[in-house]
């Protein structure tokens, strides 16, 4: 299979990690497992058990004690150079946001997790940035007092992101749901909304108001970048009734006509439904990075799903990785292994020829992003 492009991941911690912030990374959940349980007994636990230990010269499923005693042996920095360069990416589309949590949880702390150049120079790739977009409220909001000064240096801030940054990216889902009003926010009201927020923000204070959020993504439509949405399963963070696809109808009905391509990441359990969506809609992409990773041992049952009805030239590859190299490993090994498995029964069966199997791989494998986020590398 071609080399990897992955549109949808983030930076790993360059820091060694003990068990419970590595075992903090194999869940979306912001807990520590149930008293008795732990993380490993997932299935996304038992595919980092499958693929991760013999890059580091053990046992395919051994203890998680020896993997994780192996890991601080090695240092990070030698396990990260190790797992990334055996994943098959050629070119990684970090999103700038978590930039590491501000503790106390086991997680990274402030700063920690690798920037997107020095994540693709551990990994021998290239590498170019998705901008969150309600980051860049929130530090146009730091750096102001008032609404009008708020609005100019956000406006500025979408701007020069879009010079450089391949796409934007919107966890509307999280801080709001799906079911927003779907057209553009007038004026008068944006500028009333901004007033309020600001009136009420404490410093690094998180954008929650639906009407700058839904100015936001006016904002980015407005740039002709992709719009990456969070959708489907995710942390507890997420109402997730309130993060179907299906709740998009409307916005992407109305945002229709500017062309700006929307990517629907995730998408669990929903992502027969964001399938549909790209079928229907011609800037409308799908993905189910997280959701393989997460379903382990059943990717290729998830997979199958989305690729009933989403034309092939409307899913891209990605690991949604966080945190651990090892996240990657699955993603891109999960990924392959089940596309691969796929495309050998259909091929089988006569359904598909071996001439087209080839060429859908190569779609979703790279080319789809390649062309979508209009890469040239
Ligand atoms: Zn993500």
């Amino acid at each position: 299979m071609p080399p990897l492009v992955d549109h949808h991941c983030h930076g790993v911690a360059r820091s060694a990690l003990d068990a419970a912030a590595f075992e903090s990374f194999l869940t979306e959940s912001d807990a520590p497992a149930a008293p008795g349980t732990t993380s490993f007994d997932t299935q996304l636990g038992f595919a980092m058990r499958r693929w991760c230990p013999p890059l580091l010269g053990l046992e395919p499923h051994c203890p998680p004690a020896h993997y994780l005693a192996r890991r601080r042996e090695l240092g990070p920095a030698v396990v990260t150079r190790r797992l990334l360069r055996a994943t098959g990416i050629a070119v990684y589309l970090v999103d700038t946001g978590p930039r590491g949590g501000p503790g106390p949880g086991p997680g990274p702390g402030p700063g920690d997790l690798t920037p997107a150049q020095e994540l693709a120079a551990l990994g021998g790739a290239t590498a170019r940035e998705i901008v969150r977009l309600e980051l860049l409220a929130e530090d146009a909001a730091d750096a102001t007092r008032t609404a009008e000064s708020f609005l100019d240096g956000l406006a500025e801030a979408v701007r020069g992101a879009a010079r450089t940054a391949a796409g934007f990216k919107s966890v509307i889902a999280y801080r709001y749901g799906l079911d927003f009003a779907p057209g553009p926010p007038g004026p008068g009201e944006v500028r009333e909304a901004a007033r309020r927020w600001l009136a009420g923000r404490a410093p690094g204070g998180r954008l929650t108001d639906p009407v700058l959020l839904r100015h936001l993504l006016w904002s980015a439509a407005g740039t002709g970048l992709p719009l990456q949405l969070h959708t489907g399963f995710g942390d507890p963070d997420v109402t997730l009734h309130r993060a179907d696809p299906l709740l998009l109808t409307d916005f992407v009905r109305a945002v229709r006509p500017t062309g700006c391509p929307l990517i629907l990441l995730h998408g669990y359990p929903y992502h027969r439904s964001a399938a549909y969506l790209a079928s229907a809609y011609p800037h409308v992409y799908a993905d189910v990075g997280l959701a393989l990773s997460h379903a382990g041992a059943r990717a290729g049952a998830v997979l199958a799903e989305v690729l009933e009805l989403v034309p092939f030239g409307k899913l891209l590859f990605s690991t949604d990785a966080y945190g651990l190299p090892e996240l990657y490993v699955v993603g891109a090994r999960l990924f392959r292994e089940a596309l691969t498995g796929l495309l050998a029964g259909w091929t089988a069966a006569g359904a598909w020829s071996h001439g087209d199997a080839a060429r859908v791989a190569a779609m979703i494998c790279a080319d789809n992003a390649r062309r979508v986020y209009r890469l040239e590398m």
